[in-house]
């Protein structure tokens, strides 16, 4: 066997940080937002420009080591760190240029959703983007790209009028509508599979100053009714209404009532993309459920709405999630899903049923890689929780979701949300047409799939 060294002069060609096990800082390097993940690649390398990409793409080709690409290293499957091999951290990359004549921004790889919006809402501007800061633009646009605004305004991919590619071959291709379309519409929705993308274009859109955001809370016995009520209040809001029903644990916060504080709850995220008074009026109808034991739906800033969901997400916390599309959000399913969440440890944790519908629905389903424009729900069962203790049995409870979504599941689903992984799995979520014009194009672009540690759409050679 022949053992491949990483000597001076391979790595002495890179201008960022390059950071073995002996190196300060390697540690800090490595961690990714999962602390299920634990991963000690053989070198990181933390990009300062495009030229390092360049030649990390050449060194992964030339020693065939695993290959890891991290942007902001939130992808709960962990693929952005990799054991013995070369991990790419492109987190350094953060620069952003608006342009607010044209509405318009080039992000590049390494910007988390916090700083983009600080820096888009500077000119009264966004696009849709992930729900939690410190998630990074990269995997999320890659892999499709959920957030409150695509109810009107689509997915983040959506919203994607270009990128700069490293291709497996160490080229740096611009992928758009116009110039190299096929490898355009594999980028929206296809994950990390055909190059390194070094920045990203989207197009923005005006966002209200203030808006209408926050979250009401019942008691878990009131579940099935607000899970009812809810569908109902969306089957007839305009597209201006976002948010997501909720069965979770209360927080220890001060504006939870303490008899219901590490309680299960049944809640709705409710946000209004439009001016408060308005959004008061299209929030009538949830206030009417019955009086809700917390209620801390107000006008702010569109940063803030972004930032609603940070402090029940930090970082380091244990993460095992699945998700699936359904088309419906039907008695039977509401019923077995408050049955499930009884069973839910007083974590983190928590079930979701999240709105869609409106302009994803609109965009035609060719226009690129995401699947399922139709799906009207998207159901989360998302385990995070705090200590290694509880790991045997969040995971069994995640688990034990799977079987209970089956019959009511449709092919598709963002596989961002997932943290289960392998090719069945993949195709899966694509569906069969989809799937093959993705393979199709991994031939063309990545044939030897240098770009496997993802959720990998392996090229034909791979198959046989
Ligand atoms: C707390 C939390 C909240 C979330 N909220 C949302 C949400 O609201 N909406 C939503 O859609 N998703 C959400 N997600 C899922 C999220 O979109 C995915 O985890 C996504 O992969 C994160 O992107 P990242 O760059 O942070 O992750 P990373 O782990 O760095 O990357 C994930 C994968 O993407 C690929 N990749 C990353 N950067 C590049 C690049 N520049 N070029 C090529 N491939 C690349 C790699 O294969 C990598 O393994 C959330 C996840 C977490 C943990």
């Amino acid at each position: 066997m022949t053992t491949i060294t990483l000597d001076s002069a391979a790595l002495g060609r890179f201008e960022g940080d390059v950071l073995t096990q002996e190196d300060p800082g390697y540690d800090d390097a490595r961690k990714l937002f999962n602390a299920m993940i634990d991963r000690r690649p053989r070198v990181i390398i933390r990009a300062a420009n495009t030229h390092d990409v360049i030649a990390a793409v050449a060194l992964a080709r030339e020693t065939g080591l695993p290959f890891a690409i991290k942007g902001g290293g939130h992808g709960v499957n962990g693929h952005a760190a990799c054991d013995d091999g070369i991990m790419l951290d492109l987190s350094p990359l953060k620069r952003i240029a608006v342009d607010p004549a044209a509405r318009t921004v080039i992000a590049e790889a390494g910007v988390n959703w916090g700083e983009f919006d600080a820096a888009t809402t500077a000119h009264g501007l966004a696009t849709t983007g992930g729900r939690v800061t410190t998630t990074g633009i990269a995997g999320l646009t890659l892999g499709t790209g959920s957030g409150w605004l695509e109810r009107v305004h689509g997915y983040t991919a959506d919203n994607l009028i270009s990128a700069d590619v490293v291709t497996a071959d160490g080229r740096l291709v611009h992928a758009s509508e116009d110039e190299n379309p096929d490898l355009f519409w594999g980028l929206r929705g296809g994950g990390g599979n055909f190059g390194v993308v070094v920045n990203f274009e989207y197009r923005l859109h005006e966002v209200p100053p203030l808006l209408l955001g926050g979250m009401l809370l019942w008691p878990f016995d009131r579940a099935g009714e607000v899970l009812r009520r809810y569908r109902e209040f969306m089957e007839d809001a305009p597209d201006e209404v976002s948010g997501a029903a909720a069965l979770l644990t209360a927080p220890p916060a001060p504006f939870v009532p303490p008899e219901l504080q590490g309680q299960h709850v049944v809640g709705v995220i409710a946000i209004a993309v439009a001016a408060p008074e308005d959004g008061e009026e299209l929030f009538r109808p949830l206030r009417e459920f019955g009086p809700p034991a917390v209620d801390i739906v107000g006008p702010m800033p569109y940063t803030a709405v972004q930032q609603l969901l940070d402090p029940g997400n930090p970082p380091g916390l244990y993460n095992y999630w699945k998700a699936e599309l359904v088309p419906e959000l039907g008695d039977e399913l509401i019923d077995l899903s408050i049955e499930h969440a009884e069973r839910m440890g007083r974590s983190h944790s928590v079930m979701l049923f999240q709105p869609l519908g409106g302009e994803i629905g609109r965009i035609s389903d060719d226009s690129n890689a995401i699947t399922a424009r139709h799906a009207a729900w998207t159901a989360h069962c998302i385990g995070e929780w705090e200590t290694p203790a509880e790991s045997e049995a969040e995971l069994a409870w995640v688990k034990a979701w799977g079987p209970l979504i089956e019959p009511f599941k449709i092919a598709g689903a963002p596989l961002t949300f997932r943290a289960d992984t392998g090719d069945e799995h993949v195709r899966r979520a694509f569906g069969e047409e989809k799937h093959a014009r993705l393979v199709a194009l991994k031939d063309k672009y990545d044939p030897e799939n240098l770009f496997r540690l993802n959720q990998n759409i392996k090229p034909s050679a791979a198959r046989s």
